[in-house]
């Protein structure tokens, strides 16, 4: 009996890579050796930016690059945020949104939208597309074993918001070690049980430093660390933390971008080797990164 395959559609990634030999393929993968060796065994922690997971297509794509990395012997660690999802499940419930310094004001109700919609809602369905690709992987938030306490900021008056006091990384090294892929939502505990949103990148930062990481990759919907942010031909290729400072101070880095660059720079003073500021909508943006020399989006060093 033959089996059809289905051809791939013109003009997509699919149908310019049936264009290369087998001979091609396996010198690429074959090319990716050194990479591989160096990695293997070694945790790397991925942030999954809310803007760039809008679309499905694409988070099938970086989930299965997820996947490719732990089926090598990389270790990945995902942490998710879910901001669009959490205002259309506000706007649902008939709460409106409200922001204060570009951080979400969030009160009691908000609170318990922001830990149904991240700790399930977003967090089930990148389990569930781990799974679809083959991967294991185990969905949790930072309130699981205590991995996430976070402080709650009450001089800033915007509520049920925190800062990382703590991480109790054990859970995720066992998890890692038995080749599991955590996927961790951004939600904290105060240590007394109250829930508190944490930003997903300043977790994940904190994450990789407790875990010691190889690396640190911020998966966003910008190509990197732009000079003009409305202008992707202006990215840098490279920063290091004087410079980010200096472009927070300038104003350059501004809005989302402030926690990422901050929590690269705590991350590297806390000895992760690495860390990167990436494209979520560029294909294969991740292994881009983990297995080529082709630096994608921009790397933040000490
Ligand atoms: P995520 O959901 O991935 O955390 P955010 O919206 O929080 O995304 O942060 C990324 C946003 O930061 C970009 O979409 C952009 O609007 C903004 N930004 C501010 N300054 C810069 C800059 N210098 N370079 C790139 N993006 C910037
Ligand atoms: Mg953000």
């Amino acid at each position: 009996m033959t089996t059809a395959v289905a051809a791939p559609s013109a003009g997509t990634l699919e149908s310019a890579i049936s264009h290369f030999s087998a001979f091609d393929r396996v010198s690429v993968l074959s090319e990716a050796l050194p990479y591989l060796q160096r990695f293997h065994g070694k945790t790397v922690v991925i942030k999954y930016g809310g803007a760039a997971m809008k679309d499905e297509t694409l988070k099938a794509r970086v989930v299965s690059d997820l996947v490719l990395l732990s089926c090598v012997g990389i270790r990945p660690v995902m942490v998710h945020g879910g901001g669009p999802e959490i205002n259309t499940w506000l706007g649902r419930l008939g709460i409106e949104p409200v922001f204060k310094n570009g951080l979400r004001v969030t009160d009691a109700d908000t609170m318990d939208v922001v830990e149904m919609v991240l700790g399930a809602r977003v967090n089930k369905s990148l389990v569930t597309l781990i799974q679809q690709a083959g991967g294991r992987a185990v969905g949790l938030c930072g309130k699981d074993s205590n991995t996430l306490i976070a402080r709650q900021m009450i001089e800033k008056d915007i509520g049920f918001v925190g800062e990382v006091t703590q991480v109790n990384g054990e859970l995720i090294k066992t998890l890692v070690s038995d080749d599991y892929i955590p996927v961790l939502a951004s939600v904290a505990s105060d240590g007394a049980g109250q829930a508190l949103n944490v930003n997903a990148d300043t977790a994940a930062g904190e994450i990789a430093a407790a875990l010691k990481a190889e690396k640190l990759i911020l998966m966003t919907d910008v190509p990197g660390v732009l000079r003009d942010k409305d202008d992707p031909t202006t990215k840098y290729a490279a920063l290091s933390i004087r410079e980010c400072n200096e472009l927070v101070d300038a104003g350059i880095i501004a809005g989302g971008m402030i926690p990422k660059t901050d929590c690269c720079i705590r991350c590297l003073s806390q000895g992760v080797r690495a860390t990167h500021i990436i494209d979520g909508r560029q294909p294969h943006s991740l292994l881009m990164e983990l297995l080529t020399d082709e630096g994608v989006g921009t790397m933040i060093t000490g």
